[in-house]
This record gives structure tokens, sequence and C-alpha cells, in this order.
């Protein structure tokens, strides 16, 4: 069991933005209005994650530490529309497998909760706590007793970098949520929860790109497009400004990408990028998201249809525009 959640810790926490990722989409998959983010050290030296989400009962807390132990899966046909953000049961076992982890937890307005302490996978205390509901996760010296994984972690600015294009990007797809993350103290974004895309936007990429904004439209028989490309007149050198939501998850994907850049680079030189935010929305029944473990990847079952439409909506938004 021990071993078993040291290899799965080895595909699921890669590196510190891996234990954010889980961490923060467990906190979006409780329902939480409100997620602030602390790091030290790039996060190697600690990962605090506090939402004001569903919480976790007293009596659930050990086995949301037990491997395959999910509260979101009711059947395996569910494995083919998956709504929520988790659903492997894999990251809590994971990431206590390799790092010091206090779990503080309150559900329902008992005001009762309970506090766990987990030291490479071993229960080191345990305890009532009386808190708000919601739960507040700190991950501590992260890799502590898997020293050749430590090895490879590269510079604390390369770590954070990690971390803060994944919270940037969540912040994108979930601007219901406010969101808040802090480096050695410092702030480094802060976003209000009111819903409104265009204040995330300014709050990731500034005011001056937030205001050279075009919405992003469209519908279909099986799809909705909704979300925003920068006017070709504010161009970036790189693609690294696209940011793709489909269902709710952040996703990586070259299909949905080269689809826009298609529609951009018919005005455009292919050199220049917009900065884009695409929220896709579809049946989960029409996209795999079970294809790695990251469950950054997809597989699109109508991925021509998908395309054809992404291009179409983007060159409405564009529509005309010369630069
Ligand atoms: P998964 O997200 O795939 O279900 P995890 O290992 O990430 O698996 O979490 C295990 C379980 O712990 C979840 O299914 C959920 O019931 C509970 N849990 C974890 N984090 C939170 C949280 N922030 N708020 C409420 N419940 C949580
Ligand atoms: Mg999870």
């Amino acid at each position: 069991e021990h071993l078993a959640n040291q290899i799965a810790a080895g595909e699921v926490v890669e590196r510190p933005a891996s234990v954010v990722k889980e961490l923060v989409e467990n906190a979006v998959d409780a329902g939480a209005t409100s997620i602030d983010i602390t790091i030290e050290e790039g996060g190697l030296s600690l990962i605090r994650v506090q939402d004001n989400g569903g919480g976790i009962e007293p009596e659930d807390m050990e086995t949301a530490f037990q491997r395959h132990a999910t509260s979101k899966l009711l059947s395996d046909r569910d494995l083919f529309r998956i709504a929520s953000l988790g659903f492997r049961g894999e990251a809590l076992p994971s990431i206590a497998a390799v790092a010091r982890v206090e779990c503080v937890s309150a559900s329902g307005d008992s005001r009762l909760g309970r506090r766990i302490r987990m030291e490479g996978g071993q229960l080191t205390a345990d305890e009532h706590a009386g808190c708000s509901q919601g739960t507040d996760m700190t991950v501590r010296d992260l890799f502590f007793n898997t020293p050749a994984r430590l090895k490879y972690m590269k510079s604390i600015q390369t770590e954070l970098g990690h971390i803060s294009d994944y919270i940037y990007r969540i912040a994108l797809a979930h601007p219901g949520i406010a969101f808040s993350l802090t480096h050695n103290g410092g702030s480094l974004l802060r976003t209000s929860g009111t819903g409104d895309r265009l204040q995330v936007i300014a709050a990731v990429y500034g005011t001056g790109t937030a205001k050279a904004m075009l919405p992003l439209r469209g519908e279909h028989a099986d799809y909705e497009l909704n979300g925003y490309i920068s006017k070709p007149e504010l161009t970036r050198a790189s693609r690294s400004a696209l940011t793709t939501v489909v269902n709710g998850r952040y996703i990586r994907s070259f299909a949905v990408q080269s689809s826009l850049l298609a529609a951009y680079h018919t005005l455009l030189p292919i050199n220049r990028f917009p900065v884009a935010v695409l929220e896709i929305g579809m049946h989960p029944g029409l996209v795999d998201v079970n294809v790695h473990p990251s469950k950054m990847e997809v597989r699109f079952s109508k991925e021509a249809e998908l395309k054809a439409f992404v291009e179409e909506t983007a060159r409405a938004a564009l529509g005309g525009r010369r630069h």
C-alpha cells in the first residue's frame, strides 16, 4: 500500500505545482467561493491551500487519504461523464506519501472539525479542531523522503513559475471564485470572485490587455463557447497566453489552440499570438479526461467538428478586423 502510494506519487506529484493543482482542484470540487494559496520557497518548503468549500466530515478524513478513495464517482459508468475535476482518488495519498501534510477541515455548520497530520504516509497526529466550514491543507517539506526526486527540482523561480501559471489559469477558468496567491509573503494574484472574467484577465495580464479584448461567443448543437480574444492590435510573441477551459477544467489542447490560431493567423503573421481564454461547454460524454493522471490532456470524441466550430467562432469574433 505504501509502495503503491509512492509509485502513484511519482505520476501525480511531479513537482510543487502538481500538489498545488490537486489541492486547488479539490477546493473547486468542494464548491469553494474563496481559495487562498500560500507558497514558500517555490512550494518546496510550504504549500497551503485554504478553502471555504463543503469540508470533509471528521469520519471521512482518514479515508480521504486512502488510495482510490474518492467521494466523486458513483459507478464505473460515471468515468465516462465526469463533471468534477478530481475523480481518481489518488492525489491525497500520493501527496501524503512524499511530504508532511496537515489537514484541518470542518463540514456543515457544526464547527466541530478534525485535524490530522501525516508524514511519509503515516498518521502522526489526530485531534478535534474548532474551525469554520472548509478545508485547510498544509504541505511541508515536499519530497523530504524521496531525495532522488528532490534533486530534480529546478530553481525556486522555475517552480514558482509553474505554480503561478497554473493559478492564473484556474482563476481564468473560474471567475466566480475569489483566488489569492502569495509567495514568501508577497501577493502575486488576487481576484474578486464576482464572475467577471475581464477582471480576472486584468488581474493576470494587466488592465491594458483587459481593455483590448473581444468577446468570443458561439453555439453549436454539441458545444457552447464563451470567452475573450485580444484585438489584433495587441499581439504577443508567445502562445503562452492561450487558456482553454473545458467544462470548468483547464486543459491543454493542441486541437483547440490550432483552430483558434488558424482564424487569428488569417489576419496576422504566424509568429504573433493573442491573449485568449476559451471556455467550452459540452456534454461530459463528448470528452475523455481520463487519459493521463494529471487530467490535463483530454480526448474529444468529435474533434473535427469541435475544431471547425472553434475556428468559425474565432473568425466571427475577429470578423472583418484588419491590422
Ligand atoms: P479525488 O479528488 O480524485 O476524489 P483526492 O485524493 O484528491 O481524490 O481527494 C480524496 C477525497 O477527499 C475527495 O474525493 C473528497 O471527498 C475529499 N477532499 C479532498 N480535498 C477536499 C476539500 N478541499 N474539500 C472537501 N473535500 C475534500
Ligand atoms: Mg482531487
